[in-house]
């Protein structure tokens, strides 16, 4: 991918003060975007819903490439998560991890009373679609969870190839969270085949939480349609029923889609694919930063995921033997910056910095300064 940012003002300095919050979620939000969140509510039935609803529907059908109905759930992504596993389950779910949260949606599927078999590689790494081929033929699968941007490590799973493979095989749906994805990562749910993508609006939307987001194939719908015991607050039936007639099954966010409306205008002046590219250009400014201090300043971090399996949305940096991150993140704090601490088992070992959102190149290289001071101090 090109390192030059494309689209209207992607590389500018979007706001005074903005730029601080390196957190991989949630994630920075603009202050226009909290400004749009002051207009008073509206009934969740009728016009005003309705009109909302449309104009949101648009500009989240270009965010997932797609032409189906994006489900908009009031919940962290969690929800859909929870919605992927109770509405796309049939009986056996393979979980492919290779971090935090893809451990957790495996998790998930227990929780929910269906069975689940791990395919795990080590923490950073991606997984080898071939591997998942060679599992799927012996059979007894009929789902597959998968973590697109493992925010836990910055490892960018090649979803379009594991997707192939779940089309391949005999009735296995692929079920993706894109938490950190969406909006940063190109991905496309239609032309790739993706049963079930979902996000959160606090990550690379970089929106307020509150909302998660999601889109179905019609083979999802159709298991959504004979599953038994997946309760009404994420049946997914009820998102198509209410959704088609441009209203949510419940009272939603209104204040946090006040500012998704304001924020796909953005998005749609910027185009996905020039918000891609400014992802993709601070990953690698981030990889360049990180070279240089090994060769340059004989600083001994490294980045966590493999070269061509990256995030662009997440780097997770690991520390130099025998150190630990704490610290990193304290005196980047003490110095108004904050950074993402490393997550779960990996959280003394590694830091994380999400550049993703509306965050910018030039904003990303302040902190990148900063940084360098700190690590050499
Ligand atoms: C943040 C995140 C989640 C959880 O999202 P919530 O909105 O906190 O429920 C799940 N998966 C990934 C990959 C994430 O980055």
């Amino acid at each position: 991918m090109e390192m030059k940012a494309s689209g209207a003002g992607a590389n500018a300095p979007v706001s005074k003060g903005f730029g601080r919050f390196f957190l991989p979620g949630p994630t920075e939000v603009l202050p226009e975007l909290l400004e749009a969140q002051l207009k008073p509510m509206i009934g969740h039935r009728g016009a005003d819903i309705k009109a909302l609803m449309e104009k949101l529907q648009i500009g989240l059908e270009d965010v997932f490439r797609t032409e189906r109905t994006v489900f908009l759930s009031t919940s962290s992504a969690t929800g859909f998560m929870e919605a992927a596993v109770r509405n796309g389950v049939r009986r056996k779910a393979l979980a492919l991890v290779n971090g935090a949260f893809s451990e957790r949606f495996g998790e998930l599927v227990t929780s929910c009373g269906l069975e689940v078999e791990v395919m795990e590689v080590p923490w950073g790494q991606v997984h080898d679609p071939q591997a998942i081929r060679d599992r799927l033929k012996k059979g007894g699968i009929d789902a597959i969870t998968v973590v697109h941007s493992e925010t836990s490590t910055g490892a960018l799973n090649p979803i379009q190839d594991i997707a192939r493979v779940a089309n391949e095989a005999d009735d296995v749906v692929i079920l993706v969270d894109s938490v950190s994805g969406v909006a940063g990562a190109e991905l496309w749910s239609d032309r790739w085949q993706l049963d079930f993508v979902l996000t959160g609006s606090q990550k690379a939307l970089a929106l307020p939480p509150g909302l998660a987001f999601g889109v179905a194939s019609e083979r999802m719908m159709d298991r959504s349609k004979a599953a038994k015991g997946k309760g009404q607050y994420f049946d997914l039936m009820e998102f198509a029923k209410t959704q088609a007639d441009n209203m949510t099954p419940a009272t939603p966010a209104l204040s946090t889609m006040y500012a998704l409306e304001v924020q796909l205008q953005r998005i749609a002046k910027e185009t996905m694919e020039g918000r891609w590219q400014r992802h993709a250009a601070m990953r690698d400014a981030t990889v360049e930063w990180v070279d240089q201090m090994r060769g340059e300043r004989g600083v001994d971090v490294s980045v966590r995921a493999r070269e061509g399996f990256r995030s662009p949305t997440v780097t997770t940096l690991n520390m130099p033997a025998g150190k630990t991150s704490p610290p990193v993140v304290a005196a980047m704090k003490d110095r108004g910056i904050v950074l993402g601490g490393g997550y779960g088992k990996l959280k003394e070992p590694t830091f994380r910095i999400g550049h993703m959102g509306d965050h910018t190149v030039a904003g990303l290289e302040t902190v990148l300064e900063v940084l360098e001071e700190v690590l050499t101090a």
